[in-house]
């Protein structure tokens, strides 16, 4: 039969245990928004990352079509320049610099098409990441509505866990809380009983001192809670 003292000393443990649970969940949440979020930004950003690529690519390829146009341009003009020169020497001059320019003009539009694949290319790592972020949103944003209501709650059940614990502490005298506060906030629980001559929660064996002061044998319980040589946690004998 356990006496009052440890009976209340145990509903304590057991609102303390169901706090410390709580607090402990409601610690993880964060935790599990920020890994939620981090997802959601890699996927925003590998859709930046194909949007920027995509951008530069375009912006190469106008400036390719840029330089094509003016070498084309100063390409007609060399071929008007050569119509007048009567030269033979000039004139054969001004038709190896109108070959060294239709060259130009020919490795410029190889570029362009090079850029033009990879604007193709681009153009499908950017589909393809959006995909990604469309296909994963839904299932991203419920995680998050899932976590804030689950926050809500635990913040709403440890109130009443505060509460209950504040309950049990009434009765229990001031020079025991702060034993088993003590203990407590190393060791949870901070209670144990003894099995087999072991101490329940270190699980290693009781001097018989202890396990007879646990028994009530040689120390009054009421006024002297027995402690674990060990681990120090106060033990009862559980018959
Ligand atoms: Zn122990």
């Amino acid at each position: 039969m356990l006496t009052p003292v440890l009976q209340n000393l145990l509903i304590l443990q057991d609102r303390d245990l169901k706090r410390h649970a709580l607090e402990s969940q409601l610690k993880a949440v964060p935790d599990e928004v920020a890994q939620v979020e981090r997802k959601i930004a890699s996927e925003k950003a590998a859709i930046e990352t194909a949007r920027t690529e995509l951008r530069d690519l375009e912006v190469r390829k106008k400036s390719l079509e840029t330089e094509i146009g003016s070498t084309e341009t100063k390409l007609a003009q060399y071929r008007t320049q050569q119509l007048s020169i009567r030269k033979n020497d000039e004139y054969q001059a001004m038709g190896h610099q109108i070959e060294l320019t239709q060259a130009a003009i020919a490795e410029f539009e190889g570029k362009e098409l090079e850029v033009m694949y990879a604007i193709d290319g681009a153009k499908a790592r950017f589909a393809a990441a959006e995909a990604v972020l469309k296909a994963n949103i839904a299932g991203h944003e419920s995680r998050l509505a899932t976590l804030r209501e689950r926050d809500a709650n635990l913040r709403a059940e440890l109130t009443t866990a505060q509460a209950e614990v504040a309950a049990a502490r009434t009765p229990v005298e001031p020079m025991r809380l702060r034993v088993y506060d003590r203990i407590a906030a190393r060791n949870l629980p901070a209670v144990v009983s003894i099995h087999a001559g072991k101490c329940g929660g270190c699980h290693l064996k009781v001097s018989s001192e202890v396990e007879s002061a646990a028994r009530g044998k040689t120390v009054d319980p009421v006024a002297q809670l027995p402690t674990c040589d060990q681990c120090g946690r106060i033990v009862y004998w559980e018959s």
